[in-house]
């Protein structure tokens, strides 16, 4: 059989791409070896348009957020499934200083349809430390990622588009038409890998910049959350009483154990926005597959145009995959021009320089 793509990894990146390429009448084949901790089944799965402290819209949040809107909706009327949950987020300020910053930006027209409103004060809440207000962010959400995934692998395996393997790159061999692999042909074989794809023998040359992040779930009795809070940590209802809690940034260390020092630094922030005690019922470890300057990477090989990358999700997997997806399948079909700043291109440089020192 010749399929058009072989997909290797079924995280976010994969499984986005996969929907994507199968939209497109392509046929795939996906190889992905099972990890209970990959970035995608541990990760909150949040999406917000604001990003960090300094009160900034999140990049390109205009063209992202339709297409994931979108793309989740279709999912779940697909599999008649609910894992998209759209929930405001209420950001709190920390100090006089954030409310001030934020004040200084909140007239922007470019907030409309972002900010509800911007509370300098909120009712005394017998559940949470809020004396400082905040701003209810709109169009925030988050996406229950495991579920989402495993619907996704289960549909592929029954159709036979799925082998639960590691990739072996031993078998791989390129031929003018495509690869070939393990019995399989393709015309182009898309690597997903998320973090590991820093060790592939294709991309190794491009500078991810891997971090680890730790996460928390948490039961808090009595206390059912309209909202996603957020101040220096997010805390996400899930329901029933039970709450994510994350999460940890980790450049130095990316060791896949569970650490005391996370949980206690992820505690200690949870109890800065919530007065109520807790219990942690679980932790979680995963490796994001983020990149030096923060951005996806995305592109064909600059000398073998049958092999691909989609990768360097970073933090914000949840909000780009979907439309990058889609130009990245434009891309290669139809040869539409990348945006400058995901193409990997833009470390040709880099590529260079490997090349020359082999
Ligand atoms: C603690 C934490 C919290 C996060 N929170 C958020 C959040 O709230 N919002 C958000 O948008 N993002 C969040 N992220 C980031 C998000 O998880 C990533 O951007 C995204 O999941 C990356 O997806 P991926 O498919 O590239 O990689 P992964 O999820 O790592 O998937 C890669 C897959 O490829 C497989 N694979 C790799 N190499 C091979 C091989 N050689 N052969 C076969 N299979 C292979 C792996 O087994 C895995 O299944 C978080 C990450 C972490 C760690």
């Amino acid at each position: 059989m010749i399929y058009d793509y072989l997909v290797v990894g079924h995280g976010l990146a994969g499984a986005i791409l996969t929907c994507f390429l199968e939209k497109a009448g392509k046929t795939v084949l996906v190889i992905d070896a099972p990890k209970e901790n990959s970035a995608s089944r541990v990760a909150a799965g949040l999406i917000n348009p604001v990003a960090g402290k300094r009160f900034a819209k999140s990049w390109q949040v205009d063209s992202f957020l339709p297409a994931a809107t979108s793309f989740y909706q279709e999912m779940e009327a697909r599999y008649h499934a609910e894992f998209f949950y759209r929930k405001p987020i209420l950001k709190l300020f920390s100090t006089p200083e954030e409310q001030n910053n934020w004040m200084g930006k909140s007239t922007d027209a470019a907030w409309e349809g972002y900010i509800e409103t911007t509370h300098l004060q909120l009712p005394t809440s017998e559940y949470v430390h809020q004396e400082l207000g905040g701003l209810l962010i709109q169009q925030g959400g988050y996406v229950a990622l495991r579920p989402f995934l495993d619907l996704r692998e289960e549909d592929l395996k029954s159709r036979g588009a799925f082998r639960s393997e590691a990739f072996d790159f031993s078998q791989l061999q390129l031929v003018p038409e495509g690869v070939k692999y393990g019995g399989v042909q393709a015309r182009k074989i898309i690597f997903c890998e998320g973090a590991q794809g820093a060790q592939n023998p294709f991309f190794s040359w491009l500078p991810f910049s891997l971090n680890k992040g730790e996460i928390l779930d948490i039961n808090v009795p009595d206390f059912e959350a309209t909202y996603i809070y957020n101040k220096a940590v997010y805390v996400v209802p899930l329901g029933q009483y039970q709450y994510r809690v994350g999460a940890t940034y980790n450049w130095r260390n990316l060791e896949e154990a569970l650490t005391i020092e996370a949980r206690e630094e992820l505690e200690t922030k949870v109890q800065d926005i919530l007065k109520k005690p807790f219990e942690v019922t679980k932790q979680y470890v995963g490796v994001r597959p983020a990149v030096r300057d923060r951005k996806p990477l995305m592109g064909l090989h600059p000398q073998n145009p049958q092999v691909g990358i989609f990768n360097g999700m970073g933090s914000k997997g949840v909000l780009m995959a979907p439309l990058l997806a889609q130009q990245f399948i434009a891309h290669i079909e139809q040869e539409t021009a990348l945006w400058p700043e995901v193409n990997i291109v833009r470390y040709l440089s880099l590529y260079l320089a490997s090349t020359s020192n082999t």
